[in-house]
């Protein structure tokens, strides 16, 4: 028998029954991570489906002194998107309205909970594109990519999610609602308060619609697979590459992530063999640029390439990119380090990380990954408990002592909270705090993310 419980009882007059979850059977996808590392029980799941039932919701969580975490696809992998012990899980996938694409603006609206992939088809109807892509594209929403300010594919053309964002509508802790959707490209008046949700991680506000700039959808796309000796050479190879117009992609992995891809996926053998280090490449433009990439990987330090510029052949090749995170995933529950590094440290780091890892944690696996034309490494160690942060502290110490960040592009979440004073002074700390409590005084949004409680 369940109590009753007051809140619950708010919430459903304001949503309805069927939007209000607190059956365990039903919650219980909502309270665990993608990773599976992160994990809470939830008091119970709204799912609000407009703009005003998300402000009630937060005045009767507010009312109630009950805390919110806002969820999208649950896709996060740092932790902040599930309850830690109590907490109104407040799903937003029912705000997935989709305005009219402004051809003559390249822009559009999207509700927060349309996911990347709708997205992306409705825009492309459009003959537009959008300039931030990522593996989770059929879950991951338009709201959380916001909340984490997602990188992704594409962040070397297109920048990461902030630059993709015009403007938003957020629900604000005390349940007042900030609207600024009118598309204006210029419209200097005051504090970017768009920019600053980019990366706010649910803590600040609730976003429930977002201004999106698109891009244009380019006529000529090449991808290449490339084979090189090691990371040094991956480096050079990135220079040349520079030169090469369109370029949109430069992917890194290594050869035994690439073999363990091919052991879970079924994917075969690499079209350019075991090579240590490689890449993948992707250009897109007016002019075709396979022959420019072409001459740059004629090149010296390329051991095998193979290039594809059908839809069919680029998704073969990019699979085995994108696929390396659920290879990972069915070795254990990993801990997930996203670093970045300044480019001329990256190498340095890459062959000081494996040491250090088995050093706190003999016998782990350790994969890696990223995006490399943004100095962006994901180190995946799978191995220790969930609650064993040795492996966090050595990882996230070696890219601070790099001159490195300890969250490229994931966020800090729950995971890094300990960590956010290796490369954040203690001013810049208290203005992120102080910013948190104006507009936040109770505490009551997504409290845990950032800092630990009662931090
Ligand atoms: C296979 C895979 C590949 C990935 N690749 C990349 C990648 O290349 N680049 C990258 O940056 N990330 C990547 N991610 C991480 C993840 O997809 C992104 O962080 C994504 O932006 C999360 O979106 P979501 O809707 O799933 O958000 P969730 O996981 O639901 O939430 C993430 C955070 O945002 C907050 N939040 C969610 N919605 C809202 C809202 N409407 N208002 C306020 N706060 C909100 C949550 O509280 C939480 O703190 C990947 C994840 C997976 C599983």
């Amino acid at each position: 028998v369940i109590d009753s419980d007051p809140l619950v009882d708010a919430l459903t007059a304001v949503v309805g029954p069927t939007h209000v979850l607190t059956e365990p059977g039903m919650m219980a996808g909502f309270e665990v991570d993608w990773t599976r590392r992160w994990r809470g029980r939830a008091r119970a799941v709204v799912r609000p489906g407009a703009t005003a039932e998300v402000a009630s919701c937060l005045r009767c969580c507010a009312d109630a002194g009950a805390a919110v975490v806002p969820q999208g696809g649950n896709t996060g992998l740092v932790g902040g998107s599930v309850p830690r012990g109590g907490e109104v899980v407040m799903s937003l996938t029912r705000l997935d309205g989709l305005g009219d694409v402004d051809r003559a603006a390249a822009q559009v609206s999207a509700g927060a909970g349309v996911t990347l992939a709708q997205l992306q088809a409705h825009v492309a109807a459009a003959g537009l594109g959008f300039g931030v892509d990522l593996a989770a594209r059929d879950s991951a929403t338009v709201g959380g990519m916001v909340a984490t300010n997602a990188g992704g594919l594409h962040v070397l053309r297109h920048g990461a999610m902030r630059a993709q964002v015009l403007g938003v509508e957020a629900v604000l802790a005390d349940g007042s609602v900030v609207r600024r959707m009118d598309g204006l490209v210029k419209d200097n008046s005051g504090y970017d308060l768009a920019g600053l949700l980019c990366g706010s991680e649910g803590t600040l506000a609730v976003v429930t619609e977002v201004r999106l700039r698109l891009v244009p959808v380019w006529p000529h796309r090449v991808t290449a697979l490339v084979g090189t000796g090691g990371l040094d050479a991956a480096l050079d190879l990135l220079v040349r590459l520079r030169s090469v117009p369109g370029l949109e992609a430069v992917e890194v992995m290594f050869a035994d992530g690439v073999e363990l891809v091919r052991a879970e996926t079924g994917l075969g053998p690499s079209p350019v063999g075991p090579a240590p280090c490689q890449l993948v490449i992707e250009c897109a433009g007016l002019e075709d640029p396979t022959d420019a990439l072409g001459t740059v990987l004629s090149g010296p330090g390329v051991t095998g390439t193979a290039v594809a510029s059908d839809p069919g052949g680029r998704t073969r090749l990019w699979a085995w990119r994108e696929r390396h995170t659920e290879a990972v995933n069915s070795l254990g529950v990993p801990h997930k380090l996203d670093v970045a590094l300044p480019l001329g440290r990256l190498a340095a780091f890459e062959a000081a990380v494996r040491p250090a890892v088995a050093a706190v944690a003999p016998g782990a696996a350790i994969v890696i990954w990223g995006h490399l034309g943004d100095g962006n490494l994901h180190v995946n160690v799978v191995g220790p408990p969930a609650d064993d942060e040795a492996v966090d502290d050595a990882v996230l110490r070696l890219a601070a002592a790099h001159g490195g960040s300890i969250s490229a592009e994931h966020g800090i979440g729950v995971a890094k909270r300990r960590w956010l004073g290796l490369t954040r002074a203690p001013a810049d700390v208290s203005a992120m705090r102080a910013i948190k409590d104006a507009l936040d005084p109770g505490r009551m949004l997504n409290p845990g993310v950032l800092w630990a409680v009662g931090q």
